[in-house]
């Protein structure tokens, strides 16, 4: 398609929800259709484009004719700082209340352009549901990308199912500390021995309204109308989840790891864009040559997570007693209300062994042969770099999802141990050591490197084309 007149491309809006989680692969997904012929518009939020700007380099995110971005506002009054992450469900309700006007106007005006390719599909987040509206009025295919783990994505479709069984809303909010969590699940098919609290967090909940909820079973039901569904994942780490899936919408593509797939396929002049809403330091990198191979375990908790200052010292103990050498990477609004501050003692015990940053190019750090392990808050695409660098975790989910990743990646594919949300120093300097410098750690980085395999080898690549001459292309 390279030689083809810019005007008969097929032209791709893309629009992801607006957290890095999401940005993230719906960016290598549109340098992948970029790759293929497409002619693409990337649509941010008017905030995390401001946000990538300052940390790309307005020159690397405006140079492809192409390429485009365009911007919305997400509804949501202004902020004047840019570095913090924004409310998740204040944006979720935001951009589903806000949103779909201006959407529509943008494209109206890309298909008034006479410069640019109509607009023939839309590739939306899969929370972004609102979107259907404008490609159903356009007469276009419109793919939902759910950018959570199949399992996830899973239990999120089965939040009705859970209603209706009795488990949400909690009869009193004791259930949230008696106990009660650690019932097993047993109406969602396919999710064998999960309990309540390795479902998706939002159901935590004594309110029957509670926004989240409601928001979720709306965006899970609505997602029926889509052209198709993908999902960053791949068949043989998720076969019988996808399998489910299928049966509940008609048309699932699992086109993941999309890291690995978009380095196969990336167009050279592209490889430069980045979508890191926070500067990436890259002494890290320098640091982890110095070090042997498997001997550093990695502490981030992504771009959402918060902690109370005292689960901060709690980590920092942990790591400091384990005796291991770290990178630890923390975010400038990691700590809850505050900024983070670390022990002194703590930072005199591990100043020879330790190393602290407040963002790295993650990928790049997870497959550093010097790496050997990853403590991690299990948010998907950590999950998925992870796998895909063969490193075996520790996992201390946070939120949403991150609680069914936690249970796959202990309970299912055999490379993450859990810690207590509840967290202390003492199981923190356990696991860690573990997960280091014992056999159990050993034989669950042998099973990460299996996976790694397998997703090396992963039908994804295929998928892609189907999704694209099966959908994308259907006029
Ligand atoms: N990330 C990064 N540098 C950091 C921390 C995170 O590049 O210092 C990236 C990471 O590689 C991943 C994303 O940010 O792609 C975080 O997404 P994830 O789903 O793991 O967690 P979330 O931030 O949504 O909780």
């Amino acid at each position: 398609m390279g030689s083809m007149n810019i005007m008969q491309k097929p032209h791709a809006v893309c629009i992801p929800f607006p957290a890095q989680g999401h940005i993230n692969p719906m960016l290598k997904l549109a340098k992948i259709l970029h790759s293929k012929g497409f002619h693409i518009t990337f649509v941010n939020t008017e905030f995390n484009h401001q946000r990538l700007l300052k940390s790309q380099g307005s020159e690397s995110i405006n140079r492809h004719p192409s390429f485009c971005f365009e911007t919305i506002p997400d509804g949501l009054p202004p902020s004047e700082n840019l570095d913090v992450t924004q409310d998740i469900p204040s944006l979720c309700k935001s951009t589903s209340e806000t949103c779909i006007e201006p959407f529509r106007k943008l494209l109206t005006k890309l298909n008034d352009a006479t410069t640019t390719p109509p607009v023939s599909c839309i590739i939306s987040d899969g929370v972004m549901s609102f979107t259907l509206d404008a490609a159903d009025e356009l007469g276009i295919p419109e793919v939902l990308f759910w950018t959570t783990s199949a399992c996830g994505f899973l239990a999120y479709a089965h939040y009705d199912t859970l209603r209706q069984n009795g488990f949400f809303p909690l009869k009193e909010s004791a259930d949230l500390t008696n106990g009660y969590l650690d019932t097993i699940v047993e109406c969602i098919p396919s999710m064998k021995g999960l309990s309540l609290k390795d479902m998706p967090s939002f159901i935590r909940s004594t309110n029957p309204d509670e926004f989240m909820v409601n928001f979720v079973i709306r965006e899970t039901e609505r997602a029926q109308k889509a052209s198709a569904i993908i999902l960053n994942t791949f068949d043989d780490l998720e076969h019988d989840t996808l399998h489910e899936l299928s049966l509940i919408y008609p048309r699932v593509y699992s086109i993941g790891p999309l890291h690995m797939v978009s380095k196969s396929m990336e167009n050279k002049d592209l490889h430069n864009l980045g979508s890191s809403l926070w500067k990436e330091e890259t002494a890290c990198l320098e640091w982890l040559d110095s070090k042997e191979a498997n001997s550093v375990v990695y502490v981030n908790f992504g771009s959402i997570t918060v902690m109370t200052p005292q689960q901060l010292v709690e980590f920092s103990w942990g790591l400091a007693n384990s005796n291991q050498t770290f990178l630890w990477v923390i975010r400038p609004d990691l700590v809850s209300g505050d900024s983070p501050t670390l022990p002194r003692e703590f930072l005199q015990a591990t100043i020879n062994r330790g190393l602290l940053a407040s963002w790295c190019p993650q990928e790049k750090v997870l497959n550093h042969p010097s790496i050997g392990g990853f403590l991690t808050h299990s948010g998907w695409n950590s999950t998925l770099e992870s796998i895909s660098s063969g490193v075996p975790m520790v996992c201390w989910p946070f939120f949403a999802e991150q609680q069914t990743n936690c249970w796959y990646s202990c309970n299912q594919w055999g490379i993450g141990m859990e810690i207590d949300s509840d967290v202390s120093r003492k199981q923190v300097e356990k696991l860690v050591r573990i997960l280091m410098a014992e056999e159990k750690g050993e034989e669950m980085r042998g099973m990460a490197r299996v996976w790694k395999k397998k997703a090396e080898s992963s039908s994804s690549c295929l998928n892609i084309d189907k999704l694209i001459n099966q959908v994308l292309l259907r006029s």
